[in-house]
């Protein structure tokens, strides 16, 4: 589904990834972890080429990708992305936000969209809440419609840069909770995140990154419990 072969990306002089190699498959999970800096976000967004990358191959879904691509909105359209900032629409109902995208890039009529979106409301247990405004919900409703918007465009992958590091700890738990459903109906996820019990419980592999690199690929019980690689070793001593 997701093939990196030798990809580096700089900023100016920076190199920001270097070397990454990384192939997943349809249906697998894969958390990526490492030190804020190390290039986690900037992988992810080379996904969808919000960020273009220098050297190397990107392959998605069998589309090699690159920043002329034509047709790369076609390839966004598959790959719904949840960051950190839930960055809903402020202004439209969680029902708006989430019949917008299907009905304006899909085409799909409004009865439809809106039908779709209130099944997905209810799979991200928020079904009571579509017709109120993000600011009437909390932290974690509004993940769980960030998620669900994602969703309303029936993506191939998701990807997700830090979906709950923004959130005030009690409202962790229902964001991973709809993360972890997601896993197990077979989505292709990518999810840069430092929780572990999300890791262990959904992870095929934990992949490690510091300073543009990927540094230790692991089961999750293996990457948590005996690390190999030394930075992996000093980056877990501080979390854990
Ligand atoms: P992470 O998500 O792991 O914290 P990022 O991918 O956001 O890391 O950033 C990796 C490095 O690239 C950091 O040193 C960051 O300062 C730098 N960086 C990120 N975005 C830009 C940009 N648009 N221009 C220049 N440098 C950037
Ligand atoms: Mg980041």
């Amino acid at each position: 589904m997701i093939e990196m072969r030798k990809v580096d990306k700089f900023y100016g002089d920076f190199q920001v990834l270097r070397n990454i190699d990384l192939t997943v498959s349809r249906g697998e999970r894969i958390v990526i972890c490492g030190p804020s800096g190390s290039g986690k976000s900037t992988l992810i967004r080379c996904l969808n080429q919000l960020e273009e990358h220098q050297a190397g191959e990107i392959v998605i879904d069998g589309t090699m990708v690159h920043a002329n691509l034509r047709g790369i909105e076609d390839i966004r359209r598959e790959i719904g992305m949840v960051f950190q900032s839930f960055n809903l629409f402020g202004h439209l109902t969680v029902l708006e936000n989430c019949t917008l995208a299907p009905m304006k890039v899909r085409g799909i009529g409004r009865a439809e969209a809106e039908a779709t979106a209130r099944t997905i409301l209810e799979r991200v247990h928020i079904p009571e809440q579509a017709l109120k405004y993000p600011v009437q919900l909390s932290g974690g409703q509004q993940q769980r419609v960030a998620i669900a918007r994602s969703l309303c465009m029936n993506p191939k992958i998701m990807l997700f840069d830090e979906p709950t590091s923004a959130l005030d700890p009690e409202m962790v738990g229902e964001v991973l909770d709809v993360m972890v459903e997601l896993a197990e109906s077979g989505m292709t996820m990518i999810v840069v995140t430092h929780e572990m019990g999300f890791a262990r419980k959904v992870a095929d592999r934990v992949i490690f990154m510091d300073a543009g690199e990927i540094v230790e690929v692991a089961p999750p019980e293996q990457f948590f419990t005996a690390p190999r690689n030394e930075r992996t070793k000093k980056f877990l001593g501080q979390i854990l």
